[in-house]
């Protein structure tokens, strides 16, 4: 997706680039940049400067919670999901599965996706 539409509809996508981070912190553990890579996989492009300030927002709810480790000469912070991180994805997850089915059903060009 490119640049500007992405910060168009930021409100809009922002919650499931969150979802995103944590099914992926839930997988395993996650550093800033791999994930910012993994995004961009799936045509979200974030920078760093959109990507930490989240990620920091995410474990100060507690939805993650990270620690820091030595990798040659930088600290990388790496994130893993807590108990409410889990939580809160299987009630998004519910609520997703769902809408997916709606949408789906009602997509107003007609095409499937
Ligand atoms: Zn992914």
């Amino acid at each position: 997706m490119k640049d500007d539409l992405m910060q168009e509809h930021h409100d809009l996508l922002s919650g499931l680039v969150r979802l995103h981070v944590l099914h992926h912190a839930a997988l395993q553990e996650i550093y800033g940049q791999w994930m910012i890579e993994e995004l961009a996989e799936h045509g979200y492009r974030l920078s760093p400067g959109t990507l930490y300030p989240m990620l920091h927002a995410m474990e100060r709810k507690g939805y993650l919670v990270s620690r820091k480790e030595r990798d040659g000469r930088v600290w990388r912070k790496y994130y893993q999901i807590t108990e409410k991180g889990l939580e809160g994805l299987a009630v998004a997850q519910r609520h997703l599965g769902e809408l997916i089915k709606e949408t789906m059903k009602r997509n107003p060009q007609g095409d499937s996706l």
